[in-house]
């Protein structure tokens, strides 16, 4: 049996340039687990708080006062180290230590178990016969939280290549329709910069409508029928239109308001004029029901909730219990810690509800969840398309088409 030997912690950057904390577990003195946090800009009401007060240092001085808590566990055994933090914060939010320190800690003890056990991570993870890719989801526009004024009020527009028979395939796939998203947009508005959102999608001054239409188009121009070669999807990331008091989405950009009907109403236009695989919450975080609504209207239709269920197996409960979803983003650092997420996939898996594991719009260019989606099952993995810290999470999935144990592409 491993022991973890060491602990320690630093501060570094995202891809926003803003701080966070990187951990360092190393078993037998030797075998290194090194995980930077990640962290969210459209982030849910009932999410784990990244940083306590949100200072990523306060959960550094916090990690160095507890080292020994640490010291001598199994880093494999997941459990242990997740009871290490929780004797340190029991909230259910996290707010002592920061869902960043968990996510960190948690994920850095398991890959310094597969160092020391000399086995890829996502077999340290979990045990199974045979294993199989996600399916690459990519963000080719975006806007709301992740972009600018006058880029969509829909915050993204993202891309998965279903008919793709490889990992290989389905990444050069997407790449391939980004690319042509530029060139339709550059064609139809000279002016265009170029410029990015937060998570590499083209991020130009458009209507919601135009910017589906157009990323439709630059699908047919590359000879892809949606549906088919590929499908579309929208992150609404409707929370962030959600105004309470009016009881209504607000779509400052768009200049329009929908009440709760008319939302409904909107989300289901677009994802039946653009075949979406997948519709990721359509509704604000609250709206349950509003989601089943969807939910028994598109049953083909990947229908996820994020803000809605903020990986959190008692609010997954819940919507499996309203029927909200069929679909679930796992995202480790909305839970806290690596346990929690293994519990909320287990959950997920157990009612059929399809797993999405998610990268967050600010990251570091660590590829674990990688190999989280293959562990959890997930039928597809948020990555995005573009961009060094989301080109290395699939240059990952490539290196791991080198191993036998992984067969194919999940079913969707
Ligand atoms: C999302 O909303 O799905 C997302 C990845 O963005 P963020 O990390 O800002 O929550
Ligand atoms: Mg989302």
């Amino acid at each position: 049996m491993s022991k973890i030997t060491s602990i320690t912690g630093r501060i570094l950057y995202n891809s926003r340039g803003n701080k966070t904390i990187e951990v360092d577990v190393k078993a037998d003195k030797n075998f290194l687990g090194r995980v930077c946090a990640p962290s969210g800009a459209s982030v849910g009401k009932h999410e784990a708080v990244s940083f306590p007060n949100g200072k990523p240092e306060e959960g550094l001085r916090i990690l160095k006062e507890n080292a020994n808590k640490f010291l001598n566990l199994d880093p494999s055994d997941l459990k242990s180290v997740h009871e290490s933090l929780r004797s340190i914060d029991p909230t259910e939010n996290y707010s002592i230590i920061g869902g960043a320190l968990a996510f960190a800690v948690t994920i850095a003890a398991m890959e310094s178990a597969s160092m020391a056990l000399g086995e890829p991570l996502f077999k340290t993870l979990s045990k199974e016969e045979e294993y199989r890719f996600p399916f690459p989801l990519g963000n080719i526009l975006g806007g709301g939280s992740h972009a600018g004024p006058g880029t969509p009020d829909i915050q993204e527009i993202l891309i998965c290549a279903l008919g793709s028979k490889t990992i290989r395939e389905a990444i050069e796939t997407n790449f391939a329709v980004h690319q042509e998203l530029r060139s339709v947009l550059e064609k139809t508005y000279p002016d265009f910069t170029y410029g990015r959102g937060d998570e590499g999608g083209w991020a130009p001054k458009l209507t919601n409508e135009k910017a589906l239409e157009l990323s439709a188009k630059a699908c047919e121009n590359l000879g892809f029928s949606l549906g088919d070669e590929v499908s579309l999807g929208v992150d609404f990331a409707s929370s962030t239109q959600w105004n309470e008091q009016k009881n209504r989405y607000v779509y400052d950009r768009g200049g329009f308001e929908n009440s709760p009907e008319e939302q409904i109403e909107f989300a289901s236009n677009i994802i039946k004029k653009y075949k979406l695989i997948y519709a990721e919450d359509a509704v604000h975080e609250e709206a349950f029901e509003d989601m089943a609504e969807l939910s028994a209207k598109f049953p083909k239709t990947l229908i996820a909730g994020d803000d809605l269920i903020v990986t959190n197996k008692k609010i997954l409960k819940k919507a499996i219990n309203a029927k909200s979803c069929n679909a679930a983003i796992l995202k480790v650092n909305q839970a806290g810690s690596l346990f929690d997420a293994l519990e909320f996939a287990k959950e997920a898996n157990d009612n059929n509800i399809k797993l999405i594991t998610s990268h967050r719009s600010g990251e570091s260019t660590d590829s674990h969840i990688s190999h989280i989606g293959i562990a959890t099952k997930s039928k597809m993995l948020k990555v995005g398309v573009v961009g060094g810290e989301r080109v290395a999470k699939l240059n990952e999935l490539i290196r791991l088409s080198e191993h036998d144990l992984i067969r194919g592409m999940a079913e969707i």
